[in-house]
């Protein structure tokens, strides 16, 4: 392995027009962020957290109602939990993380009710804690966050990690986005959480997740897991970004003559849906709902109705147009491999929670949506936290000095060769979005895209976009894009079957020699390699 010395990096000098120094730097104030952020205090850490946008309102559950992976410590019903998605996910989840996920978010969930979270109660005087709304959840979440005295930087991206000599982690450099400040944060470990990708399809609550954490993260070595399970798509209503699609259960869908189309309101509906999608409009109508169904939807997800109500669209009652917009790896279950209880990644220093994390462990190939993706935010951050406060902790006294910046591509550097970032994201959106290429995947076209993808990524690497400091986050945001969908192509190519949400026209099916984790890693020079699935029945942590 190369020291940052040997690869050329710059130097960091404090010459960030703020610094700040701290034990744990959290990137990203999602539920995985903030719930990091309040263990890593709790063990004793200073902490600061940063996000892009701001904390509590940004990322993808701050819109959302939110299901939750909560079942009560009753064993038969843990194991039926741990069976729902365990075929559908290819058999590619482990025992002992899905226990362990369990019974942390069962903990966790105890302590939102301690803190105040206004869960419903039923008719027999139980609270429901199933499900949260996400805008009382992540106001509850920053509340507590700062109540735990961690400093949180709002608007400030961070854009690239700080490497020592030896190649571990210490801390990030990034921008104020309302006054173009930048700044620098000497951390003794970072937790990284700043969510997965959903490629600016405009999907709720996605477009400030574009990857840029996987992109930080490899360029300091780090390696990735299931990318390939990367093709999540939600379903909407083609004229809003509101892809929450718990309520499609109570649909049919049609074609534009009004005629049904037989099997897309099934569970298996969504590829029907994609199918049609490609070569003509799709209609749904949430016919299937009776009146008390009605208007308990209403107050489920009254966000689900606002774009319907503006247009006065009655969608009970009237037919309105469909899309499915990709929703990446928010909703998929690839992202940075980690490799202890306490999610730290293959660099030390570094540790990975919520969607910028794999979440292969508790859900195999199959989406991470609905329930368990919730359930790992909390309890992988929760983990993370812990973890990255003994680390830093135990490595205090010998940190080296001298740190170098780790981020490369898109952020400025000395060969003037501009590219035009937003020209960058068409290009890739190109190769992601058409559910051809991406909903089904067949080997020839996913090395079609990778060429000119890899093409892409050789172009930008040598140069840097034009423009002002605040244009450097939207290049980072290409960059990360075109990285993620290299990986994810790469790992699709690499996996010669069908398996969870990974669909082959030309391996239609399921080999059982291919149960093991695909992971990758690289810049320029991807790889891609096995891992074996654990199998190992869960102890108690
Ligand atoms: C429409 C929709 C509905 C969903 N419904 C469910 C559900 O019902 N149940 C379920 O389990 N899951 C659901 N999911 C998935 C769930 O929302 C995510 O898994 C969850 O939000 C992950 O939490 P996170 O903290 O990792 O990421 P996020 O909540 O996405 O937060 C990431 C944070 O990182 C910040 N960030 C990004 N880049 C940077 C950067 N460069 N620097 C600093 N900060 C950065 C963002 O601003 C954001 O605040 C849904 C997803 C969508 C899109």
């Amino acid at each position: 392995m190369h020291t940052p010395r040997q690869k050329g990096l710059n130097r960091y000098t404090g010459d960030t027009q703020r610094t700040h120094a701290t034990d744990v730097l959290i990137i990203g104030g999602g539920p995985a962020g903030t719930w990091a952020a309040i263990s890593a205090a709790a063990n004793g850490a200073s902490v600061i957290l940063v996000d892009k946008g701001f904390c509590g309102t940004s990322g993808a559950t701050a819109p959302s109602g939110t299901g939750v992976w909560y079942v009560k410590p009753d064993q038969d019903t843990r194991e039926h939990a741990k069976a729902s998605r365990y075929e559908m996910g290819g058999r590619l989840a482990e025992h002992a993380w899905m226990d362990r996920v369990l019974e942390q978010t069962w903990t966790n969930l105890h302590q939102l009710a301690e803190w105040g979270y206004p869960f419903p109660v039923d008719e027999f005087g139980e609270e429901r804690r199933t499900s949260l709304q996400g805008p009382e959840y992540m106001r509850l979440m920053r509340k507590r966050t700062k109540a735990a005295g961690v400093k949180i930087l709002d608007h400030s991206p961070a854009l690239e990690l700080l490497v020592h000599e030896d190649g571990s982690v210490g801390g990030a450099t990034g921008i104020n986005r309302l006054n173009g400040e930048t700044w620098g944060i000497r951390a003794g470990a970072v937790v990284m959480a700043a969510g997965g990708c959903a490629f600016l399809s405009r999907a709720l609550g996605c477009n400030v997740l574009t990857g840029d954490g996987l992109l930080m993260a490899a360029e300091t070595g780090a390696e990735l897991s299931g990318m390939e399970f990367s093709n999540a798509y939600g379903l909407g209503p083609a004229f809003s970004s509101v892809t929450k699609s718990l309520f499609y259960n109570w649909a049919n869908f049609y074609d534009a003559t009004g005629t049904l189309i037989e099997g897309a309101g099934s569970t298996r509906g969504r590829g029907i849906i994609a199918q049609r999608l490609q070569t003509e409009p799709v209609f749904a109508r949430l016919d299937r709902a009776d009146p008390q169904i009605q208007s308990w939807m209403r107050t489920a997800q009254p966000n689900f109705f606002v774009s319907f109500d503006r247009r006065q669209i009655n969608p009970f009652t009237d037919l309105f147009p469909v899309s499915l917009r990709l929703e990446g790896t928010v909703r998929g279950t690839g992202g940075l491999n980690v490799v202890a209880d306490d999610c730290a990644t293959n660099v030390p220093g570094l540790y990975a929670a919520g969607d910028a994390a794999t979440r292969e462990l508790i859900c195999g190939g199959f989406t991470g949506g609905g329930s368990y993706n919730a359930a790992w935010a909390l309890s992988s951050g929760f983990w993370a936290g812990a973890g990255a406060a003994r680390y830093s902790r135990q490595t205090k006294a010998t940190s080296p000095r001298e740190i170098w910046r780790a981020g490369q591509t898109g952020l400025p550097n000395t060969k003037h060769r501009p590219w035009s970032a937003q020209e960058v994201i068409r290009q890739v959106q190109a190769e992601v979005f058409p559910y051809t290429r991406n909903w089904t995947r067949e080997g020839e076209e996913l090395n079609d895209s990778l060429s000119r993808l890899d093409a892409l990524w050789e172009n930008i690497s040598i140069g840097s976009p034009l423009g002002s400091a605040l244009d450097v986050v939207k290049a980072r945001e290409a960059a990360a894009m075109l990285a993620t969908s290299r990986w994810m192509y790469r790992s699709a190519l690499a996996r010669t079957e069908t398996r969870g949400m990974h669909r082959r026209s030309d391996f239609k099916t399921t080999d059982p020699e291919q149960r093991h984790r695909i992971t990758c890693g690289g810049l320029s020079d991807l790889w891609t390699s096995t891992a074996s699935v654990h199998d190992t029945i869960a102890t108690q942590t």
